[in-house]
């Protein structure tokens, strides 16, 4: 008998992934479909509600006491609202509202892909026992997600820890966000993929140009590779000291597809921090991959909804 059950979505570009799950972030039922990402609004909800009705058929659903969700972002906890770069039909989406109508009332928390990574690499992972952490996904693009005090900070709208998103090089090249020189613009896959290309890297006979394939290179020793690499993880460095000074982290969790280019980015990585961390109190700060896999945004969300659930338990 589980007392401590919720549900959970994680929902993204590719992918809307659902789940009921113990408190102790065992998954117990899971239901998935493709997201309709470039249908309507409604298209796509219809896809979340498929999700939702598989899990409500399961004889555990009634267990249930909180839904937590997980979404591509920009999020906006504090209005219920969504706006997924990668889903055009959802603008200011009222996600929150349409889910509680679709699951009978139950409360529903909502933070960003970023954080609820975060609150699996905190509950369950990498980041586990730490009080103060950064935890970021180095993918497509440039999340996180940031521990406070021992608790999970997503901040009023549930964006807080954005640090794809902070300016490590003011002059530098236009974001996608409107500003310039982001973490994201230096260090993101494309953005190491686009960078190698440009400076003569050539991909070998299956024409693999992407980031995993230079970080191949970069690990057979291609000069071109390696400065690439190490330029992303000058920009990552430059954006945890930055993180580290303003808030007294004690550890940096590095996750997603770049992440797993390990030592490759990792070695520099620490090494650049060397010249960015250097006051005392970050100077010990420690840099290790992700632990969790491709469940992390959904025990996240389950993080999510059970400390919801605590805030609100009778004293
Ligand atoms: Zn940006």
């Amino acid at each position: 008998m589980h007392t401590d059950l919720v549900a959970a979505l994680d929902i993204g570009g590719t992918k809307i992934a659902g789940a009921l799950v113990d408190d102790r972030g065992h998954i117990l039922v899971r239901a998935q479909r493709a997201t309709p990402a470039q249908e309507d609004g409604e298209t796509v909800m219809r896809a979340v509600e498929e999700v939702l009705g598989e899990l409500t058929v399961s004889p555990l659903w009634e267990s249930a006491s909180a839904l937590g969700i997980g979404s591509a972002g920009p999020v906006d906890a504090s209005a219920g609202t969504v706006s997924p770069v990668n889903v055009p039909g959802w603008r200011d989406y009222p996600l929150v509202r349409r889910v509680r109508a679709a699951t009978g009332g139950l409360p529903v928390e909502l933070i960003g892909d970023g954080v609820a990574i975060t609150a699996a690499e905190h509950w369950q992972g990498a980041a586990r026992g730490h009080d103060n952490a950064l935890c970021m996904v180095v993918s497509t693009g440039v999340g996180g997600g940031l521990v406070l005090g021992g608790r999970l900070h997503p901040g009023p709208t549930g964006n807080a820890g954005h640090i794809g998103h902070i300016s490590v090089d003011m002059d530098g090249d236009p974001c996608a966000c409107g500003s310039r020189g982001c973490v994201e613009r230096i260090a993101s896959g494309p953005n190491i993929a686009r960078r190698a290309y440009e400076n003569g890297w050539r991909p070998g006979p299956d024409g693999d140009t992407s980031a995993a394939a230079v970080a191949a290179a970069a690990r057979a020793g291609d000069p071109i590779a390696v400065a690439s690499f190490e330029r992303a993880a000058q920009a990552l460095a430059a954006g945890i000291a930055a993180t580290a000074t303003l808030v007294e982290i004690d550890i940096a969790v590095i996750g997603g597809g770049v992440g797993k280019a390990g030592e490759v980015l990792l070695t520099p990585l620490r090494k650049a921090l060397t010249d960015y961390a250097t006051l005392s109190f970050v100077q010990r700060l420690a840099v290790v991959p992700a632990q969790m896999g491709t469940d992390a945004g959904l025990v996240g969300a389950a993080a999510a909804a059970l400390a919801k659930g605590a805030d609100k338990a009778p004293v």
